[in-house]
Formats: C-alpha cells, structure tokens, sequence
C-alpha cells in the first residue's frame, strides 16, 4: 500500500514541474517546455515507441526545469548540461532504460548530425547554435561507438521526435495521460 502511494508521489512531483515550471520558453523556440514535452511524449506515443521511451520523451528536458538558470543559458553561451542534470534527478526515481535515454539524448544529436547529412540540414537555427556548445557532430569513431550503447537505438528515435516537436500551436493529449507510461517506468 504504502509503496503505490509513494509511487504515485512521485509521478505527481515530476509532474508538477510542468505543472509549474513549464510555461517557460523552450530555449530560442516559440513554444514552452511543457508544450515540447508533451508534443515529444505523442510523438513517440504515435510511433509505437515503448512506455519507457514514451515517459523518456516526456521528462528528456526535465534538467531544463531544475537546474534554475532561467530561460537565456543558450543565448549566453553556457551548456548546462541539461541531460546529466536531469539524468541524475530522474535516477533516483525511474529505471535505467528511461534514464539512459534521456542521459544520451544529447549525444544522440551529434552522432546524427555526424551520420545523417539530411538530419543536419533539418536542425532549427537554436539547435544549431547549441549543437556547437554541446561539442559540435561526432566524428566516424565516435559514432560507431556510440551506436554500440544498448540505450542508443532508443535515444536517438527520442532525438528525432525532440526536434519535430516544437510546432507552435499544436493540440496535445494532456500530462495526465502520458502519467501510465512513467508509472511504468518507475524504479522498481
Ligand atoms: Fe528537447
């Protein structure tokens, strides 16, 4: 009993980062942080991705909404390094195949920017110019590596929902609906 109350705690207080935080800007792009989430989580809900990669795709930005530095890091030229900040927040609360998809969904950019030359040409001016701040496409060695990580496959499908996720306007299901995939991907 006690352990489905603390699991459905849990759910609701990363919920309420949205709830509460998310109407602030996604970084250079006309949307909020609660919109790109929810518009990434149905993306990845439409594609049949599993409920862990779908709960991934809702939280990968959570470091967004914790690490307090206001909406103008990027524009100032400082990686916060989002994806280790909220890998760690997550960590303590969802298992490792929601987390590792949310650590590397930075690095699942530059290996498609590395190995994708369509991706690269699709990015927006704000993904470009953080791009470079994250460190720029990854090298032939670097991708290959990165390809062999069990979480890759589903971090990089999570990377490409991200990016297509950022229309301004669009109707969404609500944050209560994406709630079954995260209470499915709790650590157990
Ligand atoms: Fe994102």
């Amino acid at each position: 009993m006690s352990e489905i109350v603390n699991h459905k705690h849990t759910v609701d207080e990363v919920l309420d980062l949205y709830r509460k935080g998310g109407d602030e800007q996604y970084f250079g792009e006309a949307i909020s942080q609660t919109e790109h989430a929810l518009q990434s989580a149905w993306l990845a809900e439409k594609a049949g991705a599993s409920p862990v990669i779908i709960g991934a795709a809702l939280l990968h930005d959570v470091g967004h909404l914790l690490h307090g530095m206001g909406e103008d890091i990027a524009e100032e030229d400082i990686d916060a390094k989002h994806e280790a900040v909220g890998a760690a927040y997550l960590a303590q609360r969802f298992n490792t195949e929601l987390v590792a998809a949310v650590s590397l969904h930075v690095l699942a950019k530059r290996y498609l920017v590395g190995t994708d030359p369509s991706y690269a040409a699709n990015l927006s001016p704000a993904s470009v110019h953080s791009l470079e701040l994250q460190g720029g496409p990854m090298g032939a060695e670097e991708a290959a590596e990165f390809a062999k990580k069990k979480a890759a496959t589903g971090a990089v499908a999570l990377r490409r929902w991200d990016d297509e996720a950022k229309v301004v306007g669009l109707k969404t299901p609500s944050l209560d609906h994406f709630r079954p995939y995260l209470e499915a991907s709790l650590r157990r």
